[in-house]
């Protein structure tokens, strides 16, 4: 299977040659039809996989349509554990995105507020955020929740061990209900469990 059997945008495609990947890998060959269905998925992928690309393109390709309701709050939410972790799901979202016009951004813990601030006050298309952080600027009502398409739960049993499980929760209630819920975990235990029925609708589990 290539990438252009996996019916993405001819602007993605040109993308995804100049990061020089030749072949999906097996959690981007499985994960990204499915994505694309639009359904809710539950995937187990280790770092070093491509899981980063396998929700990325799917999140790229969505918003390369146009948004169905007005507004300038994010279509499309990842959550990651760590501010390292957001800045490489950042960075792969400006290289798969190098050739479209879509907004990202980042709010993340231990950077300063201000620029954060001003982020979330201008349209965007895609955020990036570490949970703890984004609770404090919901708290402060600097958050528009209302066009988000899909939320993206990346390393969700890290972020959960690490005590995010209530922030997870509280952001995941404030999207609309007829989001897509994408969640990537090396595990499917405890906590992440109780989180994948509370947040996912009729998931697809995919294991690589
Ligand atoms: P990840 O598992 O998302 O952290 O990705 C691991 C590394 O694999 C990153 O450096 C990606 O740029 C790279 N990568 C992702 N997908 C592919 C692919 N289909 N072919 C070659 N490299 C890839």
């Amino acid at each position: 299977l290539s990438f252009e059997q996996l019916a993405l945008n001819p602007t993605l495609l040109r993308a995804i040659e100049r990061c020089g990947f030749k072949t999906p890998s097996e959690i981007q060959r499985q994960a990204i039809p499915l994505a694309l269905e639009g359904r809710d998925l539950m995937a187990s992928a280790q770092t070093g996989t491509g899981k980063t690309a396998a929700f990325v393109l799917p999140a790229l390709e969505r918003l390369l349509t146009p948004a169905a309701k007005g507004g300038i709050g994010p279509r499309v939410l990842v959550l990651t554990p760590t501010r390292e972790l957001a800045t490489q799901v950042s960075e792969a979202i400006a290289s798969l995105g190098h050739f479209t016009r879509l907004s990202s951004g980042a709010v993340v813990g231990g950077m300063p507020y201000p620029p954060q601030q001003k982020l979330l006050r201008q349209p965007l298309d895609l955020l990036v955020a570490t949970p703890g952080r984004l609770m404090d600027h919901m708290e402060r009502g600097r958050v528009d929740f209302s066009r988000l398409e899909l939320l993206v739960l990346d390393e969700a049993d890290r972020m959960l061990d690490m005590g995010f499980v209530d922030a997870v929760e509280r952001i995941a209630a404030a999207t609309p209900n007829d989001r897509q819920t994408l969640l990537f975990s090396a595990t499917f235990e405890g906590s992440v469990q109780r989180v994948v029925k509370r947040l996912l609708k009729d998931p697809v589990r995919v294991e690589i």
